[in-house]
């Protein structure tokens, strides 16, 4: 079979663990033998990584800056354990956030349906992305114990020297505090990726906030988001994606009754929660799929989860595993697909569908790991392995229509 040539290169990014061996079987079964493509390889695995003191995490980014499109292996964020464990020169931060920063980008969770595994809300027909914002509020908050009697105040003191203070609380009894922050540059491009995305996507854009109880905080989000959607309400407009406000508690209730094709923009902590139950919500972890959008334009596709450890230990020891690697290979086929769209080549987006599909009708023609089995209503009589599931894929693929 002639492999499609793809034009322009794809920034690859490899990782750790169990996400790593699947990474390799997925290029060497269901990519090489398709495609002739260019890869920019990058090494983010642990010990890469503590080599090059970090340096190839920045590599990858500017190389996903320079190329446009990339697509990461999930790789070990190093706790202590970690560190003594590798021998690490120290617990290098995690990629995501390196990259994430360096990109200016927001992530978007989507998980991937079939009809043989029903989500927990009957409802839910469509993928619900969610946009976190990936800035400040708690991540980058400043708190404090108060065990006796005094008062909190915010105090904003400006460069020359003018004064702002705010009472917190006066304290009479013992309690805590804490203080949060936000930019407005970061507010306007989580705006702008979430306005990018829904466009692609075709959904309909959600934002949620709570602005009746943060009359400042809260609101300056939804002023500047607004503001943003009304600058782009034409390329909107264009796309059929319509844009909402809600309060988040009205926005929870109503995603129940919704059959999905939503973006759901909220901020970092909801975002945080919201993910995991969402994931939850769609089913397994190993069919959440992850997007990193910068707001001009820039695409890194992942899995959600991460390297998977515990299935890794079994592999070591020599024994089969049972890992689903559906949310990997979508990183690769949503990497194919922009790339496609962004040299004009419907051949390699055609690809990605067909991959993608071969996926699906695995799983619903009942080959799947055991993840998925334990979801499903009607279960296959047996489980497949990881590299059984692929190498049904690579099957399915390479079948004619
Ligand atoms: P994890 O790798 O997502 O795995 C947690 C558990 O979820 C697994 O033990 C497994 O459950 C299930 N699971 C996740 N992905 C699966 C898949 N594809 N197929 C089947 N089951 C799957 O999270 P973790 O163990 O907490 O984290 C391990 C490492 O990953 C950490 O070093 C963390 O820093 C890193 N991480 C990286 C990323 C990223 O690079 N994007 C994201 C998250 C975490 P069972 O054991 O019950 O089968
Ligand atoms: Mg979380």
């Amino acid at each position: 079979m002639a492999r499609i040539k793809v034009k322009n290169p794809l920034v690859e990014m490899d990782g750790d663990e169990m996400a790593r061996v699947m990474w390799a079987m997925i290029k060497e079964k269901l990519i090489f033998p398709f495609l002739d493509i260019d890869l920019k390889y990058y090494d983010l695995g642990l010990k890469k990584r503590d080599e090059t003191e970090d340096a190839v995490t920045m590599q990858a980014a500017d190389a996903v800056r320079h190329y446009g499109v990339g697509v990461k292996c999930a790789t070990i964020t190093p706790d202590a354990a970690r560190v003594k464990a590798y021998g690490l020169k120290k617990a290098w931060p995690s990629p995501n956030a390196t990259i994430r920063s360096a990109l200016d980008g927001t992530v978007f969770r989507k998980p991937i349906m079939v009809r043989n595994i029903l989500p927990a809300v009957r409802n839910w027909k469509r993928p619900i992305i969610i946009g976190r914002h990936a800035y400040g509020d708690i991540y980058a908050a400043m708190e404090m114990t108060i065990k006796r009697p005094g008062k909190v105040e915010l105090v904003y003191t400006a460069q020359d020297g003018q004064e702002m203070r705010a009472l917190v609380h006066e304290f009479k009894t013992p309690g805590v505090v804490m203080a949060i922050h936000n930019l407005e540059r970061s507010i306007r491009s989580f705006a702008a990726s979430c306005i990018v995305c829904a466009i692609e996507e075709r959904s309909e854009l959600w934002f949620s906030m709570k602005d009746t109880i943060s009359k400042t905080y809260h609101a300056c989000f939804k002023e500047i988001f607004g503001r943003e959607v009304a600058r782009r309400k034409a390329d909107l407009d264009r796309a059929g994606v319509s844009y909402r406000y809600l309060l988040i508690d009205d926005a929870a209730a109503q995603i129940m009754k919704q059959e999905g094709g939503i973006l759901w923009a909220v901020s970092n902590y909801e975002g945080d929660v919201l993910s995991d139950l969402l994931a939850a919500g769609f089913g397994s972890l190993g069919m959440m799929t992850s997007v990193l959008v910068s707001p001009d334009g820039l695409y890194e596709f992942e899995a959600a989860h991460g390297t998977v450890r515990r299935h890794y230990l079994e592999h070591l020891k020599g024994n089969p595993t049972s890992t689903n690697p559906a949310a990997s290979i979508f990183a690769w086929t949503g990497a194919l697909k922009k790339r496609g769209e962004f040299d004009g080549s419907g051949e390699v987006r055609a690809f990605g569908e067909k991959l993608e599909k071969a996926v699906i009708d695995c799983i619903e023609a009942g080959i799947a790991t055991k993840d998925l089995i334990a979801l499903m209503e009607r279960k296959p009589a047996a489980l497949s392995t990881t590299e059984g599931f692929i190498d049904a894929v690579a099957a399915r693929t390479l079948a004619p229509g």
